[in-house]
């Protein structure tokens, strides 16, 4: 039987019959794996806890018929402070859901994708407790980033629509930059005038959303954005991701209900 070694993040469990667990990942190779661990829900486990949600591990896998089997695991790294705070682990799994909606095993390897998840899972672990501007800006980050590897990256300098070049919107003065999510990105008047549905950003939402795309995760940790165009910025990326991916709207639910 072949078997192959992988290290790789833990993103969703299921229990399987009795005592079997199926392990969903994403590996640091940049694909999605499916295994069975077996008896890893007995009390006496060779796995103890070490496949539980959000560790990074280092596995041995044997490839199976229908689903690859698990052997061995180590745990690499545990955010232990992800699972014992309820928000932090609500927005680490709808950060598993975006990637387990959207990549299939076998698909396009992105070793990149795998780079985010841990250093947005490290990122929300370090976060001081119940500090939900911080988590959703982590959040905004993950997301943003995660359009550009998947190449779903809004057009934030051209007209999404006519591909016209907008005039430097980042310096621009004027509060209305118009975007559309259909089109994917920002309009110019013209075309912004045609349109009955569309955004209208102001110049610190526009900031915001374009630093998010060029800025590194230490650059945020002590960005100021002001509580509106968070949660203008939130909506209006959650609301492009649900337009242009397969992720269904379930995978936002919980936050919403929670007024978040
Ligand atoms: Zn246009």
């Amino acid at each position: 039987m072949t078997s192959y070694k992988a290290k790789a993040i833990i993103l969703k469990t299921y229990k399987l019959g009795e005592s079997d667990k199926i392990v969903r990942m994403y590996s640091a190779a940049g694909d999605v794996i499916s295994a069975v661990a077996k008896g890893a829900r007995k009390i006496h486990s060779k796995f103890g806890g070490r496949l539980e949600l959000f560790n990074l591990v280092e596995l041995e896998v044997t490839k199976g018929k229908n689903l690859d089997i698990i052997t061995q695991a180590e745990i690499l790294k545990s955010f232990k402070n992800i699972t014992s705070d309820f928000y932090k682990f609500v927005f680490c799994e709808i950060i598993s859901k975006i990637v387990l909606r959207t990549q299939v095993p076998g698909g396009d390897s992105s070793p990149l994708l795998f780079k985010l998840i841990y250093v947005c899972f490290n990122e929300i672990n370090n976060t001081a407790q119940e500090d939900i501007q911080a988590l959703k800006i982590i959040m905004c980050f993950f997301e943003i980033k995660f359009l550009r590897i998947i190449g779903l990256m809004p057009l934030l300098k051209n007209c999404s629509k006519c591909n016209k070049q907008l005039e430097n919107l980042y310096s621009f003065t004027e509060n209305r930059i118009y975007f559309s999510v259909k089109y994917g990105g920002v309009l110019c008047d013209n075309c912004a005038d045609s349109l009955p549905v569309k955004e209208i950003l102001n110049v610190s939402d526009y900031r915001f959303l374009y630093d998010l795309f060029n800025l590194k995760i230490e650059d945020f940790r002590d960005i100021e954005v002001n509580a509106f165009t968070l949660k203008k910025v939130y909506r209006l990326i959650e609301d492009y991701i649900l337009y242009h991916t397969e992720c269904d709207i379930n995978s936002f639910n919980y936050l919403k209900k929670l007024g978040i």
